[in-house]
């Protein structure tokens, strides 16, 4: 394939790195999984939507510039060149979104989308349960038909909703039809977290933050314009969700690739001082070269959607690799880093505001989030290279 960008390209590409430039918060600003990062961060998204690059691939109607997918992927590599701020608002435009673009109504789109964009309106996903986290289908809070209101009651638990303790609204699955076989029977409801009968507890995460939440719901009514696709066919709706999580939409390479070259200038900061450990030398740069090669894949995927083809169980191929590889690109820095490693943020003399123990921490929750490694090599192993359950 012809790796040189278009003038077209070269020029998105400058336009977004002029505005990013004049634009990036120059301070280290709290984690968006607190409730006080969280409002810092949503005013960087409206910043981002008023100059219309909070969802630049999506239609102009809804606030977002028709962006090619590699125009796209080259306002990821700005973004994340620049240092800017962490997406808070990503659940709903990665994922939730172009879920609607495939399945929503034109009434859905018109009301969910440009509140999303803007992020008037921010989205958690509602998947997991304490009951169904790897075994999604074993899914058990249900909803109701109630006919006479021409909607839904929902009940149950979600678990581990990502900053669903700051967000207005939430998508995910419930069972619609207790007698049907276990992938049938679910429906994909969007659901407003501050209703009648929703109780939502935040819950704290291992570095502290208040980044996840239990949602409890109490007979929840819900309308049928809230139903995504159709009643009872929820699980080929979320499946779509998740491809895009795993496939392409997610962690875009621009991420990693930023990384990468931080960690490389981390190293050279670290040589400029003293020896460093050889093996630590050689993880950097494998390090790099991974996210140089998952920009190279991630070009190939872009390429194939481009010809008319679609992502297929390969996302799982995808995910095992990016959430591996940033385990291994955090280890590196803390090798690096030695007996300075382990100072978080607000720490003396914490390297870079403790931003590397923070990202290392989180990185451990690569492996587990999007659905474990474990499912994906089961996935890969399955339907993939097509081996015996
Ligand atoms: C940072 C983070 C953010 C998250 N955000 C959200 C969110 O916003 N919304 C949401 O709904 N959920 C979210 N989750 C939850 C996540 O989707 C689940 O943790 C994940 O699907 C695993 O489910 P579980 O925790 O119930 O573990 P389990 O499914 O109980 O798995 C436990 C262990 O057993 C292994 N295992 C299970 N079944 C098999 C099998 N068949 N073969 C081999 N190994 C197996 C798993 O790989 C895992 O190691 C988040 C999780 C994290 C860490």
């Amino acid at each position: 394939m012809d790796l040189t960008y278009t003038a077209v390209e070269d020029a998105f590409r400058l336009e977004a790195r002029v505005w990013l430039e004049a634009n990036v918060p120059r301070e280290r600003w709290p984690s968006g999984d607190t409730a006080e990062g969280f409002a810092l961060h949503r005013t960087w998204e409206k910043r981002l939507f008023e100059a219309r690059w909070s969802a630049v691939s999506w239609p102009k109607k809804y606030g977002g510039r028709e962006a090619s997918l590699i125009e796209w992927l080259v306002f990821e590599e700005e973004y994340y060149r620049a240092g800017a701020p962490q997406r808070i608002a990503q659940n709903g435009i990665f994922l939730l979104a172009p879920t609607l673009f495939d399945f929503g109504t034109e009434e859905q789109k018109d009301r969910i989308l440009p509140r999303m964009a803007a992020a008037d309106d921010v989205w958690a996903q509602g998947w997991s349960e304490p009951n169904a986290g790897s075994d999604l289908a074993g899914i058990q809070s249900r909803a109701l038909r109630d006919d006479v209101r021409g909607g839904w009651r929902l009940s149950g638990q979600k678990a581990w909703c990502t900053r669903g303790a700051f967000c207005e609204w939430m998508f995910g699955l419930f069972r619609s039809d207790a007698t049907a076989e276990r992938h049938r029977g679910l429906t994909y409801f969007l659901v407003p977290l501050h209703g009648r009968g929703v109780t939502v507890r935040p819950v704290g995460r291992l570095d502290g933050d208040a980044g996840f939440a239990d949602v409890f719901l109490d007979d929840v009514f819900v309308p049928d314009r809230d139903v995504l696709g159709k009643a009872h066919e929820g699980w080929s709706v979320a499946m779509t969700t998740a491809s895009s999580e795993r496939g392409l939409t997610l962690r875009s390479p621009g991420r990693f690739v930023a990384s990468a070259q931080r960690l490389v200038e981390l190293h050279n900061r670290v040589a400029s001082v003293g020896d460093v450990d050889p093996a630590a030398r050689d993880a950097v740069v494998r390090a790099w070269m991974d996210a140089e090669a998952y920009r190279l894949y991630t070009l190939q995927t872009v390429a194939k959607i481009a010809s008319g083809g679609a992502i297929g169980p390969e996302a799982s191929v995808n995910k095992v690799f990016w959430s591996e590889m940033d385990v291994r690109l955090h280890e590196a820095a803390m090798r690096l880093l030695g007996d300075r490693a382990e100072l978080t943020e607000g720490a003396h003399e914490a390297v870079d505001g403790g931003a590397w123990a923070k990202a290392f921490q989180f990185s451990l929750a690569g492996p587990i989030y999007a659905g474990t490694n474990e499912i994906q090599r089961n996935v890969i192993a399955e339907r993939v290279l097509g081996l015996p359950r």
